[in-house]
Formats: structure tokens, sequence, C-alpha cells
């Protein structure tokens, strides 16, 4: 996806280790040149200043392969639960949105359990 000049600048200073968290996926992710948006067990997704979206996971011998397209909303969501500032790459919900009746708005079915009918995102518009 195409990153607005200062997010990509944020997530490059992220990649260098000048900001952001330092856990395990954290450091995993920079050996790929990305930022962990959501590590579990046997997956890590990632994302590039320039905008690409990646999966691995060494301790699980997942080896680095571009994230599928469908799942890019649903690890945005996730990102930007980590690091706030990428919800504005989120989609805009429309005036005519409703809250996902599934997760009641929320986006999560349970701590660690994203809502698939809305990918996180705790609306979805009836269209
Ligand atoms: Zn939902």
């Amino acid at each position: 996806m195409q990153l607005p000049p200062a997010i990509a600048a944020r997530i490059a200073q992220c990649v260098l280790g000048a900001e952001g968290p330092r856990l395990g996926i954290d450091e995993e992710a920079r050996t790929h040149g990305a930022i962990a948006l959501i590590g579990a067990i046997g997956m890590i997704w990632g994302l590039r200043p320039d905008g690409s979206f990646w999966m691995f996971d060494r301790d699980f011998e997942v080896a680095l392969e571009p994230l599928p397209a469908d799942c890019q909303t649903q690890a945005l969501a996730w990102g930007a639960r980590r690091f706030p500032w990428l919800s504005e790459l989120l989609p805009v919900r429309a005036s005519d949105a409703a809250d996902c009746a599934a997760c009641r708005g929320s986006g999560m079915l349970s701590v660690t359990w994203m809502c698939p009918r809305c990918e996180g995102l705790g609306w979805h518009s009836e269209r």
C-alpha cells in the first residue's frame, strides 16, 4: 500500500531502533527491515517503510513471505494497537457504517482473537 511519507519515515525510525517497542518480535521484524504489527505462535506480520506487508517466524521456521492482500486490513488493525499512529492507514468509517454485531464494535472477540467479520475495525458498511 502507498504510505504517507511521515508514516514511512516513522516505520524506518522503528526499524533503526530509534523508537518503538523492543520485544522479540520487534527484533526479528527489524532483521527483515520491518516493524512487527502482530506476533502470535508461528506467525509474525510485519510492515516495511515501502508499504509492503510480510509474514515470518524464525522460531517456527516460517520463511519470509508476502502477506496475502486479504490479510492487510486485519494486519493494520493489529498494528494500530501497537503503534497508534498507524491508525490513520485504516479505512475511514463511512457515515452509513454500523457497529459490528459480532464483536459489539470492539474489533476483538477476546484479547487475542480479532473479529473476523469486521477485520478488527469494529464496524462494517451495510452494503
Ligand atoms: Zn467485529
